[in-house]
């Protein structure tokens, strides 16, 4: 890995992209040239040890099965933990979210998690499926998030993570609060294209992972427009 370079890394494409995350990485790129910063982009499949020196790390949804794997190769690997104990940002995506908490269920069973951000996940009674909205921390700074969710589980907030957004449709979290963000990991239950319809947050990625306060601003045009359209249609019932 050359050091000159932002380096990011999608975390075990062949078992946690079910949602198209590698948009995510394509996104988080792409703002990163369009600004003149120079990236490099790697994809660490689930039989190959991971990095502990990249700035980024993207890790993406799934179902049960994979999820309790990635869980299990990510502990006995170590890199990840390595990787964030160094400052490396990271964002977790639905699965990849639940599995950076201290546990959650997969078919049924109790799993551990990385136990990198305090939360737990248990099992809701019913899916979370559709449309998800909600208003982000105002410290962050960011426009209202904007997604789409599909998620059996339920997540709860220990003291030392602060949720990323409060809910204004669908469930998120809890119903009430949706994803999670402590130092510079950001977890939400919104799914695969979450940066294509929320580039503020792949910025901020960009910002924490360079050090930079702000960004020069692109053309979000059809981001914001979209956005615009979400949040004026229905609360979905
Ligand atoms: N298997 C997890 C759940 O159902 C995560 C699902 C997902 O990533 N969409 O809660």
């Amino acid at each position: 890995m050359s050091t000159e370079a932002l380096r990011i890394v999608w975390i075990y494409p062949d078992l946690l992209s079910t949602y198209g995350d590698r948009g995510n990485m394509l996104i988080l790129a792409r703002r990163a040239a369009d600004r003149g910063i120079p990236v490099e982009t790697y994809e660490v499949r689930s039989d190959q040890p991971m990095p502990h020196t990249a700035d980024i790390y993207l890790i993406g949804g799934g179902e049960d099965g994979p999820q309790a794997l990635a869980a299990q190769r990510l502990i006995t690997d170590g890199g990840l933990h390595q990787a964030v104990a160094q400052g490396a940002a990271v964002l977790a995506i639905c699965a990849g979210y639940q599995l950076f908490g201290h546990s959650f269920y997969a078919k049924g069973a109790k799993c551990a998690g990385l136990g990198l951000l305090d939360i737990t996940s248990d099992r809701g009674e019913t899916r979370a499926v559709g449309e998800l909205r909600g208003d982000i921390d105002p410290r962050l700074g960011l426009p209202p998030l904007t997604g789409f969710e599909n998620h059996g589980g339920r997540t709860h907030l220990g003291a030392s993570a602060a949720p990323l957004a409060r809910v204004t449709a669908g469930i998120g979290n809890d119903g009430q609060t949706e994803g999670a963000w402590a130092g510079k990991i950001l977890g939400t239950y919104s799914h695969g294209p979450a940066l294509a319809r929320n580039p503020a947050l792949a910025d901020l990625l960009l910002r924490w992972a360079t050090g930079a306060d702000r960004l020069a601003p692109l053309d979000d045009t059809w981001a914001d427009r979209l956005r615009g359209e979400r949040l004026a249609a229905p609360t979905p019932a």
